[in-house]
């Protein structure tokens, strides 16, 4: 025991691979009665990972190989008993044996009874040899190792080549099978037997052979890991005839045999069928979509169509309204200036319900003429420079009696001239409605302020008011056509609900901006912008 220990440890040392990456060695000694090992000992000098059972008992050997699997039987014979039954019995088991080295008493060699065992073990084609004899045994156990290591590599090389989810092969120079997984032949429909020695083009469709041959060649002046005819459609070819799309990826190998290539090819069935799904779908998608933009191009046509019939029909009505309200208007106001003879106190009266509510169908009528306009388009800008403080106390002087028939202030504060570059009229008419509503929703002897100030390129305008103010949730929606606050406008007649609508559209039209602050009871800030 002493020399086998002695040769496992210059077996480790011999070992290029480091042993204590391997899993630990099952060793099992077989003794015969009278012998005596004390392996735990033996196990610890040793240092290569090894698990040792020791059997004192050669009857118990068959039991103890069923019980556990062995890398490696020693088993020793002793000097008095060299007729084994057990061992004959042993060598012509039916099961497979793990390696098994024989070791006998060096003080029997040439008895008559180690001349037949050792014959008895040469035909068995097991090892053999003299406990003095530790060369042996080491070479012995060396190539032992040696071939269960690379049974242990195959093992794992055919595990990793089963599990793996794609088929994999090797072809050598001439394009021969050589190698194969499990997945190749469910894939192909072939079995290994059909495939090994035959050419690899078996696997690919008749109309593509050639190419697959000119690839190939290819290939093999340039052997690097890389996917195959990346752009082209690869299809692989069932023993059937019956044709699949596939992935291909081609890697060099170099063998003792000479250079080969391994194969891996993967089915893309699935994922091609998923892509012509979605393919389909797109394109099924932008027909709708197409057909759909041609249906909204049409109701765009339409809507604008209509859009300016309504704009035509208001304005061409609206003219027509205008020339006998100015008649009406006109004729009420001499009637009330007593042009045409004096009136009595309910004929004025009259005259003046008249005179108002013509003037008020009037600013209802310009109002609407206007929004249409805007909405369709067709209001024209004429914008010139002009002087802002000019136009600002022109809008003032007519606003003036009407603060002063409600005792309302109005201040005018404007650092200095300025030029504004905007439609003049459209200007005053932005003004006009702003101050008129101010003045309108401020109850009496309030006041009305207009600051201007320039900012950059901007005019800045506010006009603020001392008035009822504008409740939060409103102050989005009056700027909405024909919308007027409840609360403010009661007592307050002759409104429109036109007037912001136009003067936000107006100010936005030249490319400014209009905004308000308002707090109920504590009056309102309206400002707006224009090019400066
Ligand atoms: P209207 O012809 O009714 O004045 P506008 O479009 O000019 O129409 O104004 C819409 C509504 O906004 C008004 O009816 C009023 O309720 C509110 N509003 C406008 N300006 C003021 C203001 N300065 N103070 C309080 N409420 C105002």
């Amino acid at each position: 025991m002493e020399e086998l220990i002695g040769s496992l440890s210059t077996l480790q040392a011999a070992m290029s691979s480091p042993v204590s990456a391997r899993a630990p060695l099952q060793i099992l000694v077989v003794l015969s009665p009278g012998n005596r090992l004390d392996h735990q000992n033996e196990c610890e000098q040793l240092g290569v990972p090894a698990e040792w059972s020791v059997i004192y008992d050669p009857d118990f050997v068959e039991d103890e190989l069923h019980r556990r699997a062995y890398d490696l039987v020693l088993w020793r014979i002793s000097r008095e008993r060299q007729k084994l039954p057990e061992l004959q019995r042993l060598l012509h088991w039916t099961h497979p044996l793990p390696p098994l080295v024989v070791i006998a008493p060096c003080e029997n060699r040439g008895s008559s009874a180690t001349e037949e065992l050792l014959e008895l073990v040469g035909h068995s084609l097991r090892d053999f040899c003299f406990d003095d004899e530790p060369e042996i045994l080491i070479r012995a156990i060396r190539r032992i190792l040696a071939e269960q290591t690379e049974r242990r590599a195959m093992d794992r090389f055919r595990q990793l080549l089963e599990s793996a989810p794609d088929a994999i092969i090797e072809v050598d120079a001439d394009g021969t099978i050589v190698l194969l997984n499990g997945i190749t032949e469910q894939l192909f429909g072939y079995s290994q037997e059909e495939l090994l020695g035959q050419s690899v083009e078996r696997l690919v469709p008749d109309e593509l052979r050639e190419r697959h041959a000119r690839h190939r060649a290819k290939y093999a002046a340039n052997p690097v890991t890389r996917p195959m005819g990346s752009g082209l459609d690869l299809y692989g070819r069932r023993k059937d005839g019956t044709r699949f799309p596939v992935e291909i990826s081609l890697s060099p190998v170099k063998s003792a045999e000479g250079s080969r290539v391994s194969v891996i090819i993967r089915d893309v069935s699935e994922r091609k069928k998923a892509e012509e799904q979605i393919r389909e779908m797109q394109d099924r998608y932008t027909a709708q979509l197409a057909g759909a933009n041609r249906k909204l191009e049409a109701r765009n046509v339409e809507v604008e169509r209509a859009n300016r019939l309504k704009s035509e029909f208001l304005a061409s009505m609206s003219h027509e309204l205008r020339t006998p309200l100015h008649t009406i208007t006109g004729f009420a106001q001499l009637l009330a200036e007593e042009v045409a003879g004096e009136l009595n106190a309910k004929q004025k009266r009259f005259v003046d319900h008249i005179h108002r509510d013509s003037l008020h169908l009037l600013d209802l009528i310009n109002g609407i003429l206007d929004i249409s306009k805007i909405e369709a388009g067709k209001l024209e800008l004429h914008p010139e420079n002009f002087n802002g403080i000019d136009a600002l106390g022109e809008v003032i002087s007519s606003i003036a009696p009407l603060a002063a028939a409600k005792a309302i202030s109005l201040e005018q504060q404007a650092s200095t001239v300025f030029t504004i570059h905007a439609d003049r009229l459209r200007f005053k008419q932005i003004l006009y409605n702003l101050l008129s509503n101010a003045v309108k929703f401020t109850p009496h002897g309030g006041k009305v302020s207009i600051v201007c100030s320039t900012t950059g390129a901007w005019v800045e305008v506010s006009v603020t008011d001392t008035g009822v103010g504008i409740p939060k949730e409103e102050q989005a929606a009056i700027f909405d056509k024909f919308y007027q606050v409840g609360s403010t406008t009661r007592g307050v007649p002759e409104g429109t609900g036109l007037g912001l609508a136009i003067t936000k559209r107006l100010v936005e039209l030249h490319g400014g901006r209009l905004w308000l602050a308002s707090e109920p009871g504590a009056g309102s800030c309206f400002s707006f912008t224009l090019p400066f």
